[in-house]
This record gives C-alpha cells, sequence and structure tokens, in this order.
C-alpha cells in the first residue's frame, strides 16, 4: 500500500488547486519529505467550459486545456502524484485514511482532502453526509458543513465547491488553495502561505 500525508480526492478545479499550493511549499525546510496524492477520474465540469471570465487564465482557453496547465503545474513540484481512477471507498484507520480504488489501489495518508464537486457522492464508508448546497442554483447540488476553513473533521478537510462556494473557476481554485495553507500552517506550526519570487527557483 502506497502512503503520503495528504490525499485529495477530485483532481478538478479545487483539488488541483489545493495539491499545487501544497507541493509548491516543498522547499520549505519544515515540509521534509511530504508527500501529496491527487486521486481523479477525469469528470471535472471545467470539462464543459470554455473560460473568457477566469482571472489570469487566458481568455478563450478550454476547461480541458486549463485543466491540463493545472496537472502540469502540480507534477513539476516533488512530493506531487496523481492517479487516474475513481475513489471507491475510505476507512478511518487508527490514525490513518485509507482509499481504495476502481482499479484495485490502495493509498494511506494522514489527512484527506475530499474535492469532488458538488455534484456526486459515491464514495463508500465516508464518516460524514452532504448537505443540501444553499449557493449551488440547482436542488441537488450538495455541501458539506465545516468549520469555516474547510475543516469537517478531524484530519479530514473539503476543497472546491464542495466546500460550499458558487460554481465559479476562482471560487473553486481559492477554496483549494485556502485547505492548502490551512494544512502548510499546521506543519510550519505558524501561520504561513507560499509566495513565488523570480529569485526563487522551483
Ligand atoms: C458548462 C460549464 C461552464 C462553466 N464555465 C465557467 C466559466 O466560464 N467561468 C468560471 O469561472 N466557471 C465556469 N464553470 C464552473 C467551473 O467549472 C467549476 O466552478 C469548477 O469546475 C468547480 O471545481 P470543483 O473542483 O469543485 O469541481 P470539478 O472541477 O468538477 O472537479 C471535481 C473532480 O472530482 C473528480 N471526482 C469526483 N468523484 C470522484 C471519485 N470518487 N474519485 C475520483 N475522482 C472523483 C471528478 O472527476 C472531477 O475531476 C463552468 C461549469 C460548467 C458546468
Amino acid at each position: 500500500m502506497e502512503t503520503y500525508d495528504i490525499i485529495i480526492i477530485g483532481g478538478g478545479v479545487g483539488g488541483l488547486a489545493c495539491g499545487i499550493t501544497l507541493a509548491s511549499a516543498h522547499a520549505k525546510p519544515w515540509f521534509q519529505e511530504r508527500r501529496v496524492l491527487v486521486i481523479d477520474d477525469g469528470n471535472s465540469d471545467l470539462k464543459k467550459a470554455k473560460l473568457f471570465n477566469a482571472p489570469g487564465v487566458t481568455p478563450g482557453t478550454t476547461g480541458t486545456e486549463a485543466l491540463h496547465t493545472m496537472r502540469m503545474q502540480f507534477q513539476q513540484y516533488p512530493p506531487a502524484t496523481l492517479h487516474a481512477g475513481s475513489a471507491c471507498s475510505v476507512q478511518r484507520e487508527g490514525d490513518h485514511w485509507t482509499v481504495r480504488t476502481s482499479d484495485d489501489c490502495a493509498f494511506t495518508a494522514d489527512v484527506l482532502v475530499l474535492a469532488t464537486g458538488y455534484k456526486r457522492w459515491e464514495i463508500d464508508e465516508l464518516p460524514v453526509s452532504p448537505i443540501p448546497h444553499p449557493r449551488g442554483g440547482k436542488i441537488d447540488r450538495i455541501m458539506l458543513e465545516h468549520d469555516g476553513v474547510y475543516c469537517v473533521a478531524t484530519d479530514l478537510y473539503v476543497a472546491g465547491l464542495l466546500g460550499g462556494g458558487s460554481s465559479q473557476f476562482a471560487i473553486a481554485a481559492g477554496i483549494g488553495a485556502q485547505v492548502a495553507v490551512e494544512l502548510l500552517s499546521g506543519w510550519a506550526g505558524k501561520r504561513t502561505h507560499v509566495h513565488d519570487l523570480p529569485e526563487n527557483p522551483q
């Protein structure tokens, strides 16, 4: 069984923004040798979009192109691993999460981030249940209740629209980045963030 520090289920906008921000801190001394896994089955809502209003994204970029760029951004960092597959079940075993996928893989981690979007709830044995999403625009949209900075339960976070944001690229990405900053601050033992500068090598 492969072991990670953080598993993010869902590699759409929220999950990849979380993964990119987390992995971008890899050179900080307190980051140590931590590893981040994103599990994704390739059904992001963004695939249906052509973006003109997403901040920082070149107007006319397709959602598929934007997702490709985000996956490349994540994978440029040493701690990053991307697994293509569907997460089927999640179990809490002691102080670890175990995630099993449809292609018969199993992964463990200390921390789990759910970034599966606001439409799907298919993973067995999760210890939390969704509620109706008040900003989702349609009756069947879902979210998870959290503490205000996206912690749902001990070592369990929510990112992207499942965290309760409205359906905009920037909002989904922002929730993912905020989750990452919360987790990085825990590792650093103080409030932190990750700012890239021209002189900093990747
Ligand atoms: C038609 C359309 C047009 C849009 N146009 C715009 C626009 O112009 N501007 C804008 O700002 N926003 C736009 N959006 C909104 C934008 O796409 C969403 O806000 C964003 O994709 C939400 O990010 P998310 O991470 O919450 O969900 P998603 O991006 O949908 O990502 C969720 C990911 O989780 C994965 N997943 C779910 N369950 C599992 C599982 N069990 N195992 C593994 N993976 C799983 C899915 O495959 C998916 O990749 C548009 C949306 C649509 C539908």
